[in-house]
């Protein structure tokens, strides 16, 4: 069984491949030329369940369902203060074609906005699984909180103005094999995992 994940975003592929690495896990564009896929969801479950079955679609058509099932991540980061904004948003927080860059600053600016430092937070990850023997969502959490600065070059996204519980650094300072332990991402595919060999088995 190979599974096909349904996302363009290099920085979770190589995540998700570092967790998974008793799974053969294949990027997007690695069995077809990579498509945008429309987030029109209302929760990550439902953007993560959208993506799994576009790819899972695109896997039928292209006839390689008998060794192929589709992964999808739907992620982001919801900060209190703000009302959990930005949320499903994260991706496009400062605007349609926004940069990782762009968003961390929008968030910047909220929190001094509001006259916060600092604001407690936290990142979610669904994760979506389109099978030939059914649909699969579960979800991942990492609390902590956001700050008014980035530090660390570690990550992605939000990564740099993110400190998890337990810490006193962000996820920008501290090594990426630590992230892999504690990260939303590792938790909801740590969930899946019983799922994707209860999947092997029928493949
Ligand atoms: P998605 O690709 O629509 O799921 O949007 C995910 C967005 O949430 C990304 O663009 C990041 O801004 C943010 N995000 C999700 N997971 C992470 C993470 O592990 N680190 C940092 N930012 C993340």
């Amino acid at each position: 069984m190979k599974i096909v994940l349904a996302t363009n975003n290099m920085d979770k592929v190589r995540e998700i491949k570092a967790y998974y690495n008793q799974f053969e896990v294949l990027a997007l564009g690695d069995i077809c030329k990579p498509f945008e896929i429309q987030e029109y969801g209302k929760s990550f479950y439902e953007n993560a369940m959208i993506k799994a079955d576009a790819v899972y679609e695109k896997i039928k058509e292209l006839g390689i369902e008998n060794e192929c099932i589709a992964l999808s991540d739907d992620s982001g980061i919801s900060v209190e203060a703000l009302g959990f904004a930005p949320g499903i948003y994260s991706a496009r927080y400062s605007g349609e074609g926004a940069s990782d860059a762009s968003n961390r600053a929008k968030l910047i600016s909220e929190l001094k906005r509001l006259g916060l430092s600092h604001a407690k937070a936290f990142y979610t990850a669904c994760i979506g699984i389109g099978s030939k023997y059914g649909r699969y969502g579960v979800h991942g959490f990492m609390h902590g909180k956001v700050i008014d600065k980035e530090l660390g070059d570690n990550g992605f996204g939000y990564d740099f103005m993110f400190i998890p519980d337990g810490f006193d650094k962000t996820i920008g300072q501290i090594d990426e094999s630590i992230k892999l332990q504690i990260s939303h991402r590792s938790k909801g595919l740590e969930l899946a995992k019983p799922i994707l060999k209860m999947l092997s088995r029928y493949y």
